[in-house]
């Protein structure tokens, strides 16, 4: 935790934000259900609202569904989001100072979208960051309460902490190098120790901005867990949904044929592989080129773009230069060049063989095609592919070769003649 996070948060009536009992201890209070509701108080902090439009556009499950209460076995959803919300004012607070003061009728969740200012800084020139509500000083005085200082208060008391997007859960673009707000993530602020009502550590769904449904599958799957009828889902050391974000783009890339045959674009706009100008994919952990980026629509590598690192921790200063060759791709590029103009040419000598019917192979006559004058295998092709075959087949048998009893192979033949 943070040495002085009051002082951060601008708010000089908090203590500490993590509660400091053991893990072990606060696992034996996860038993919530059954829920009919749960509480998500969604916080914005120096976001650019790209994570709201990303979750408003999820669709397994979409928004709406989790809304209405209508995935089976999850709880409703009711949300106090300061876009999407239909309340203003002060009846729209009204539920935060409920949440803080433990008066709310179900547990609730605290989402956190943009990452976390220094509000002593903005505060020095009677100003804020962000900041959502305001109290009342005087009469005519009145104070923006930051979403660092809502966290702040809201954290104890919730179930779990979500953050979304890589401004949440890293720092992200606001905490690049130059820093002037002295941003950081959600880990970072609330600290190692920091655990929800439920025992949980902080949640990370990162991406700039992230998949939607990656978001609202994770929540759901939270929520059943509160429920008590859904394990507890397994998370990354980071605290990553681990089913979501082990893997690399590279290994889900709808350009990794061309990678492996050493096949790379050398301008943007080309369909191979992109790592030469510029793709981060073979060592970042992130699951856009499987899922889309909204209804399986869309995603980098799947549209053109390159990956430059956008759900790791790192990001955006350890990829920058974008659009650059990494370093690291030079010599797997150049080796996998080598190794893949050998590969690919056995590839489509056996291609061309695949490619013709039995009938053609026997008849030895021109293919019966009317498109156009399909070229024959030459002599050497032949006889790799003869050794190909032999390979193959060996301990087991080449369709149409059984010699038994009636065989087409008895009779000299591998189809019947017509
Ligand atoms: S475009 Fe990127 S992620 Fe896709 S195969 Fe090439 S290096 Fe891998
Ligand atoms: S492929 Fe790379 S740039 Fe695209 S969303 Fe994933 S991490 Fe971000």
């Amino acid at each position: 935790m943070l040495d002085d996070p009051k002082s951060l948060a601008g708010n000089p009536t908090d203590n500490n934000v993590a509660p400091q009992v053991k893990p072990e201890e606060k696992l034996a209070e996860l038993s919530f259900g059954p829920l009919k509701t749960v509480h998500v108080f969604w916080l914005a902090g120096m976001s650019c609202d790209g994570c709201t439009v990303a979750v408003a556009g999820a669709t397994q499950p979409p928004l709406e569904n989790l809304l209405t209460g209508t995935v089976t076995g999850v709880p409703q959803v009711i949300l106090h989001h300061p876009v999407l919300s239909i309340e203003a004012g002060e009846e729209f607070i009204a539920n935060f100072y409920k949440a803080e003061r433990g008066e709310l009728d179900a547990p609730y969740v605290v989402c956190y979208e943009g990452s976390i200012a220094d509000e002593r800084i903005a505060a020095a020139t009677g100003g804020y960051f962000s900041a959502i509500g305001s109290e009342r000083l005087s009469d005519d005085v009145h104070r923006p309460i930051p979403t660092t200082e809502w966290l702040k208060r809201l954290a104890p008391g919730a179930a779990a902490v979500i953050a979304i997007g890589t401004c949440a859960t890293w720092g992200g673009i606001p905490a690049a190098a130059g820093n002037p707000t002295n941003s950081m993530s959600l880990m970072d602020f609330l600290g190692k120790d920091y655990r929800g009502t439920a025992g949980l550590p902080v949640i990370n769904i990162p991406g700039c901005a992230p998949v939607g449904d990656n978001f609202t599958e994770t929540v759901a799957m939270v929520l059943l867990f509160l429920q008590g009828i859904g394990p507890l889902p397994e998370f990354d050391e980071l605290g990553r949904p681990a089913w979501l974000f082990k893997e690399t783009v590279h290994q889900r890339c709808v350009r990794g044929g061309y990678y492996e045959e050493g096949i790379f674009a050398t301008e943007y706009g080309g369909k191979e592989c992109l790592v030469e100008i510029g793709c981060w994919g073979p060592v970042v952990q992130c699951n856009i080129t499987q899922r889309g980026a909204i209804n399986h629509m869309g995603g980098c590598m799947n549209t053109g773009g390159v990956c430059i690192g956008c759900t790791m921790p790192g990001f955006p200063d350890k990829f920058a230069p974008f659009y650059k060759t990494p370093p690291g791709s030079t010599v797997s590029s150049n080796a996998v060049r080598t190794y893949g103009a050998v590969i690919r040419r056995l590839r489509r000598m056996t291609q061309q063989f695949q490619n013709m019917e039995p009938r053609w192979d026997e008849s030895n006559q021109p293919v019966p095609s009317g498109w156009g004058q399909v070229e024959k295998p030459s002599l050497v092709n032949k006889a790799i592919h003869y050794l190909y075959e032999k390979m193959q087949y060996r301990g087991s048998v080449r369709p149409g070769d059984y010699v038994g009893e009636g065989s087409l192979k008895a009779k000299g033949k591998h189809t019947p003649e017509v």
